[in-house]
C-alpha cells in the first residue's frame, strides 16, 4: 500500500513538474483570435469569416512547433530583467539593433517576441499584397498567438514559473486554470479596429504593460499562500485521464478576486491588438479586395504540424524551457 501511494505520488510530482498542462490556454488563444475576427471592417471581415475556423484552431499552431521546429520556441516570451531596469524602454526597438548590440545567439537565449511579432507583421502585410489567401491567414494566426503571448506577464520574465521565488506552478496558474474558470464572465468585446501608427511602439508598450503587472501576480499568490494551508491550496484531479495537481478552487477564487480583473484586461487587450494589427497590415498593404482569394482545399502543410506535436514532448523535456510550454 506504501509502495503504491508513493508510485502514485511519484507520477504526480513528475507530471506537475513536466508541465503537462495546456496554454494561454489553448482554449483562451482560441478565443482571442476568434473574437479578433469580429472586429474587422465589413470588406476584411468576410474574409476572415470565411475562414474562422482556420484562424481558431490554429490560433496554437505556434505553441504546437515549439517543439519541432528549431527557432519557435523563443519567439513566445522575452525575458525583461536580463537587459536591466526599465528594458522595455531602453532596448532596441528593431531587430536589427538588437542584433547588432547584444548579438543574435544571446538574444535568442532570452527570448525574441517583441521583435519576431514586428517581423511577422511584416510577412503579413507582403502575404496581403499578394492576395495569397494561405499565407494571410496562417500568418494572422500565428501572429495571433504571439501578440496574445506578450500580454501574459510571465511571458516577460525571466521567473516565467515562479521557479527562482518558490512559486512553481504560477505559470499555468495564471494564464490557464484562471481564465478556464473565469473567462465565461469577461466581458471581450470590442469595437471597430484602430489604425496603429507604430507597429514596434506598440508591441513594446505592451510589453512594459505586461512586466509591470507581475508584482501583482507574484505578490498576491505569496500573500495567499500564508493564509490558505498547503492542504487548501491544491486539488487533484484528473485532466484527460491524467492525475493533475492545480490550485485548488478555493485558492483559485481568491486569487482572481486580487487580481481584480487582471486576467481579463490582459486578455481583452490581446484581443483589441490582434484585430488592429491584421488590420494595419491590410491597411498597408493598401486594402487589397479579397472577395475572389480562397483558402486552397488540401491544407496537408497544416496537418503536419498537429501531427508534430505527439513526438516531441522528451524534446521538450530537456530542450525547450517550460515557460514557453505554459
Ligand atoms: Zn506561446
Amino acid at each position: 500500500m506504501r509502495k503504491r501511494v508513493s508510485i502514485l505520488s511519484s507520477v504526480v510530482f513528475f507530471l506537475f513538474f513536466c508541465g503537462v498542462t495546456v496554454h494561454w490556454g489553448f482554449w483562451a488563444h482560441k478565443r482571442i483570435n476568434r473574437l479578433a475576427v469580429f472586429r474587422l471592417p465589413a470588406e476584411l471581415q468576410v474574409f476572415y469569416k470565411k475562414n474562422i475556423d482556420f484562424i481558431t484552431e490554429n490560433a496554437v499552431n505556434p505553441d504546437r512547433r515549439r517543439y519541432a521546429v528549431v527557432g519557435e520556441a523563443e519567439r513566445h516570451f522575452i525575458d525583461l530583467e536580463v537587459y536591466g531596469d526599465s528594458a522595455a524602454y531602453t532596448l532596441p526597438v528593431f531587430w536589427k539593433e538588437a542584433v547588432a548590440k547584444y548579438g543574435e545567439d544571446s538574444l535568442r537565449r532570452h527570448g525574441i517576441a517583441p521583435w519576431y511579432i514586428q517581423t511577422a507583421a511584416y510577412q503579413l502585410t507582403e502575404a496581403f499584397k499578394v492576395k495569397d489567401a494561405r499565407r494571410i491567414l496562417r500568418i494572422s494566426a500565428d501572429l495571433g498567438h504571439y501578440v496574445a503571448d506578450i500580454h501574459v506577464p510571465l511571458h516577460t520574465t525571466r521567473n516565467y514559473n515562479g521557479q527562482l521565488t518558490g512559486q512553481e506552478g504560477i505559470h499555468a496558474f495564471w494564464e490557464s486554470r484562471l481564465p478556464e474558470l473565469y473567462a465565461d464572465h469577461y466581458q471581450l468585446w470590442i469595437g471597430e479596429p484602430v489604425y496603429i501608427n507604430s507597429i514596434s511602439a506598440e508591441v513594446w508598450r505592451v510589453v512594459h504593460e505586461s512586466h509591470s503587472a507581475l508584482d501583482s501576480v507574484f505578490q498576491f499568490e505569496r500573500k495567499l499562500s500564508t493564509t490558505i494551508s498547503p492542504e487548501k491550496k491544491y486539488s487533484y484531479e484528473l485532466r484527460n485521464n491524467i492525475l493533475t495537481r492545480s490550485y485548488s478552487r478555493e485558492f483559485s477564487d481568491a486569487y482572481h478576486r486580487l487580481l481584480s480583473g487582471q486576467v481579463e484586461r490582459r486578455m481583452k487587450s490581446s484581443v483589441r491588438m490582434v484585430g488592429n494589427l491584421w488590420y494595419t497590415c491590410w491597411v498597408n498593404a493598401g486594402q487589397p479586395d479579397l472577395k475572389n482569394s480562397e483558402m486552397p482545399v488540401d491544407a496537408a502543410e497544416d496537418k503536419n504540424e498537429k501531427a508534430a506535436e505527439p513526438q516531441s514532448w522528451l524534446q521538450r523535456l530537456f530542450k525547450v524551457r517550460p515557460e514557453a510550454d505554459d
